[in-house]
């Protein structure tokens, strides 16, 4: 590692449960990261800081005015620009060690198929339940741990599902397709944007502990932040035996 990198990561190479060790697991991980917006704002902030090796973004979307209140890696100038591309230019502006790659496309089956198997970790920041299903699905086939969150109104979850680990669920496990509702989105319901940028830190946190093998991720157990009262909550999520997705054929 040369002196700017010691320097720049010092303060997580001083931290006994990272040290020299962990930070280059950091810095040789690849992650991908699907949504570039309310999650992924803080997310991919942090996770350039921290120079994770390899960061791949993926949305199809533009830039809105409506988004700029939460998705605070874009601002007023990149409104109408595509979102991948203010997200690259925000990242690589913080830490141009990271390489970053743009792709501006939706995270079908077949992108999904792509890119998950070359990810250490997949961070789930988009915010529809197909796309979630679809992502969680590729991490299943590919065994690669899925970091997932979830904001909406004043309600935050985050959970992590690790498909190489024998007894853990996946995420149709705690929320089977069948009972999905159809998208449950802040078009229409509203949310508290410092509730987003919550969970979006904590799904940093979660990408950094797994590939840096430091810390006790929330593997299997939901983390759910009630923003109104500030209050946590966390449920074990177990396995379902007849899951449509991760069940032994
Ligand atoms: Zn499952």
């Amino acid at each position: 590692m040369r002196d700017a990198e010691l320097s720049r990561y010092s303060r997580h190479i001083l931290l006994n449960e990272i040290g020299i060790e962990g930070q280059q697991r950091i810095n040789a991980a690849r992650m991908l990261v699907i949504g570039a917006g309310g999650l992924a704002s803080p997310a991919v902030l942090y996770l350039a800081a921290a120079g994770v090796g390899t960061l791949t973004l993926v949305d199809d979307d533009v830039v809105d005015l409506t988004n700029l209140q939460r998705q605070i890696m874009h601002d007023s100038a990149s409104v109408g620009s595509p979102k991948v591309l203010s997200a690259h230019n925000s990242a690589a502006r913080i830490n141009p060690l990271t390489h970053l790659v743009a792709l501006q496309q939706r995270a079908d089956a077949v992108l999904l198929d792509a890119h998950v198997p070359h990810a250490d970790v997949v961070l789930d920041c988009t915010d529809n339940f197909t796309t979630r299903h679809a992502i969680n699905t590729a991490c299943v086939r590919h065994r690669v741990p899925l970091v997932s969150g979830a904001a909406v109104q004043f309600d935050g979850q985050v959970s992590v599902f690790d498909p190489r680990q024998a007894d853990c669920p996946c995420y149709a496990c705690a929320f089977p397709p069948h009972h999905a509702p159809d998208a449950i989105a802040c078009a229409t319901m509203g949310v508290f944007a410092p509730v987003v940028g919550v969970i979006g830190c904590m799904q940093a946190a979660q990408a950094l502990m797994l590939v840096g093998e430091f810390g006790a991720p929330l593997t299997g157990t939901l983390l759910m932040l009630d923003g109104r009262s500030m209050e946590w909550s966390r449920i074990r999520l177990p396995r379902d035996p007849a899951c449509s997705v991760c069940a032994p054929p």
